[in-house]
């Protein structure tokens, strides 16, 4: 039995599981049954820590033949807010004006929807032509990347090492464009830092200030100081590197106490002119240098890493520009994505939807742009297998 897989209803079907992280909600289900259809063979992945929830991923895999071209992506998504702003039940999948509505429409389920059917459309048409898939189609698909991304892309890329699965390019199918389809392809990240920094001092009465350490006086120095510095112009392929400060906190509500400690956090994105153990001995430098007793807390959520252009980011550019009659930009612009772990494996590009609504109230797709990205998909799949350069 062969069921029809079309992308309006299975993009519904997918929005219609609540996948918040970590929940799964049966969207792996939805997407296994696809696939098994399809031929897929399927691996569900489930993976925990002591101090998480377990969170489910799946691994796909059709022909066993090399290269192995793998689609990776998400059906985690954000949680939606307030359910009452919405136009639309975020999870019931409602089509208006040619718009599917929900949370996940665009970040990400719409795009694995595009994915799976084209998938189908070029199997089709090798068949038709009494052609077989030289080579494999895998999909790499996480329920943890909206969350600590703990469970999710990093564990199943271990688990593909340990079985001898191999990958040779990967396309994530994260939403790229900014405006309309076609108008960026990502082909790296830059890395991101944060820091937590808590001064210590010594608690008294402002009168009395010779008893007393006011932190304040170091954490604000030190934030200066950070604030103050200009990391770089940008280089080549990225952006200028940034730290924001994103939170200070002192907890005092007196007007005349000196608090026991100050602390403040601060995000660093960075470009590949700066890598995060620099970026670490930086800040403690600084910390050392205008605070005798602090606590500083780094945590690196990954270095900035680029593709080169090249063969493979041509052969996305191309199927991107053939569909939707834009050459892309290629960017390394935004936030991370799952890309940062796989660029350890193989090279990796990113084109999905027009990011507009991500994480939003009302998040919608258009349908238009759904086919739109399914045929970019589906040539993206012909010109890497069948070396087709239309
Ligand atoms: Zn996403």
């Amino acid at each position: 039995m062969v069921a029809a897989i079309e992308i309006v209803e299975l993009t519904q079907s997918l929005i219609k599981c609540p996948s918040v992280t970590p929940a799964d909600a049966g969207a792996l289900d939805v997407l296994q049954g696809a696939l098994e259809t399809l031929g897929f063979v399927c691996y569900r992945l489930p993976f925990r820590e002591d101090n998480t929830g377990t969170v489910d991923n799946l691994y796909a895999r059709l022909g066993s033949g090399s290269p192995n071209f793998c689609y990776a992506g998400h059906t985690d998504v954000v949680p939606p807010g307030d359910i009452a702003d919405w136009s639309y039940a975020p999870f019931e999948a409602s089509v208006k004006d040619g718009l599917i509505y929900g949370r996940g429409a665009v970040d990400m389920k719409g795009a694995i929807a595009a994915f799976v059917v084209a998938t189908k459309k070029f199997l089709d048409c090798l068949s038709d032509d009494n052609r077989t898939l030289s080579g494999s189609i895998s999909l790499l698909i996480t329920g943890d990347e909206e969350g600590a991304a703990i469970n999710g892309t990093k564990k199943v890329l271990g688990w593909l090492h340990e079985h001898g699965e191999t990958l040779d390019h990967c396309l994530v199918g994260e939403p790229t464009n900014r405006a309309e389809l076609g108008d960026m392809v990502k082909i790296g990240r830059r890395g991101s830092l944060n820091a937590e920094i808590t001064v210590k001092g010594v608690q008294g009465h402002v009168a009395y200030p010779e008893a007393a350490t006011n932190p304040i006086r170091g954490l604000t120095t030190i934030l200066s100081a950070l604030q103050s510095h200009s990391f770089d112009d940008g280089t080549e392929n990225f952006q200028t590197s940034n730290l924001e400060v994103t939170s200070v906190d002192v907890g005092n509500e007196a007007t005349n106490v000196i608090p026991a400690y100050a602390s403040a956090r601060l995000n660093i994105r960075f470009g590949d002119g700066q890598d995060s153990s620099s970026l670490s001995h930086w800040i403690r430098n600084l910390c050392d240098t205008y605070a005798k007793d602090y606590n500083l807390d780094v945590r690196i959520s990954g270095e900035a890493f680029l593709t080169p252009p090249g063969a493979f980011t041509r052969i996305v550019s191309s199927a991107v520009e053939e569909v939707s009659g834009t050459m892309p930009t290629l960017s390394t612009s935004g936030g991370t994505s799952a890309a940062r772990f796989i660029k350890d494996i193989c090279p990796v590009v990113e084109f999905g939807l027009v990011g507009r609504t991500m994480h939003k109230v009302d998040e919608c797709v258009s349908i238009s742009d759904l086919e739109m990205l399914s045929g970019v998909y589906r040539s993206v799949l012909e010109r890497y297998f069948l070396k087709i350069n239309k």
